[in-house]
């Protein structure tokens, strides 16, 4: 069993920022990633709000973060947790590898992408379905391609694909995007072809994706569209079930309550970034990561002279 001061539940910005906090402060601390270091911000096509750069692609910008974070703490990749037991003052951990007992933990655990639920999705994953523009979008240069939702990730993905050569077509439920406005004015900028009203009632395909059927919720129209790929950004579900399960707070769309010292209804335990809901953006995750590993020192600190 190894024994830390606090442990930090994931690489994306939130947990790389309170890593490079708890790193310095001198704690004993470990972050614990399910998957590789950089989280959901690795798949931005680009990022132009992020303070000091004016563009900068999520997968460099988050590789600079964890360089940074790597100088201070250990990142473990690949291991994922599966339970937290609360044991007196501290907390263990059981992972796929290991088990840990901890003084504090910072859940940085973010989202995870939202499927749209329709007949061949699950099926066409990897083969014409991808939720990742930046990691797939060269192999449909010069194709066909929808990506489907109204929001920000949904029009970044829209404008990366069309800059890079596809043929695309944005696909959206309502008749009003909930992009921000430079996007949607980037989007007819670039003249990006916008079907409104619309759903997908099926995929369909052999070893590919071949096609979709397409439905108008206004006219009740359905169509068949012949498409190779499909890029789907329909919002993120929180990644709390197993803070839930410890006991943490998590509000009516399961993000995990905090106070402004992202602080949660129990002692010791902390929550930053996506996994806390509100104002989604990098910049924000950072902050609440750093106030989250100060808070976190002073309760270690506070509990040794207990
Ligand atoms: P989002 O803002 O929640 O938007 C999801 C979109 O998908 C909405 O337009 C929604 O339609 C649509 N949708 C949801 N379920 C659907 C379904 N089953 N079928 C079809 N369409 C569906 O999600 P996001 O764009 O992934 O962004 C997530 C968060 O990250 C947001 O807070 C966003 O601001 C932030 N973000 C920020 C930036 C940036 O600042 N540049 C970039 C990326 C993400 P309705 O509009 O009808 O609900």
């Amino acid at each position: 069993m190894e024994e830390y001061d606090i442990i930090i539940i994931g690489a994306g910005p939130a947990g790389l920022t309170a890593g490079i906090y708890a790193g310095r402060e001198g704690l004993k601390s470990l972050v614990i990633e399910k998957k590789v270091k950089g989280g959901n911000a690795n798949t931005a096509p680009v990022i132009l709000n992020y303070p000091g750069y004016k563009s900068i692609p999520g997968l460099e910008l988050l590789k600079k973060i964890a360089e940074q974070a790597e100088k201070y703490i250990e990142i473990r990749e690949n291991e994922e947790i599966t339970k937290i037991k609360k044991v007196d003052k501290k907390f263990n951990l059981t992972t796929n590898r290991n088990e840990y007992l901890t003084k504090s933990i910072i859940f940085c655990s973010g989202t995870t992408y939202r499927k749209i639920g329709v007949e061949g999705e699950e099926k066409f994953v990897g083969k014409g379905i991808s939720y990742c523009s930046i990691c797939d979008g060269m192999l449909f240069k010069e194709r066909d391609v929808l990506v489907i939702g109204g929001g920000n990730s949904a029009a970044e993905h829209a404008l990366h694909l069309k800059d890079i050569g596809v043929n695309v077509t944005l696909i959206h439920r309502r008749d009003e995007l909930r992009a921000q406005k430079y996007l949607q004015d980037k989007l007819r900028e670039e003249k990006i072809p916008i079907l409104w009203n619309t759903v997908l009632k099926e995929i369909k395909g052999d070893m590919f994706v071949k096609s979709v059927v397409t439905l108008n919720r206004e006219t009740g129209v359905e169509k068949e569209m012949d498409v190779n790929g499909i890029f789907i950004a329909v919002g993120e579900i929180p990644n709390s079930q197993i803070a839930k399960e410890l006991g943490v707070e998590i509000d009516s769309l399961n993000y995990i309550t905090t106070d402004k010292e992202q602080k949660t209804n129990m002692g010791g335990i902390y929550a930053a970034g996506d996994i806390t809901g509100g104002v989604n953006q990098l910049v924000v995750a950072c902050g609440e990561g750093a106030v989250a590993a100060v808070n976190a020192y002073g309760y270690v600190k506070r509990i040794e002279l207990d």
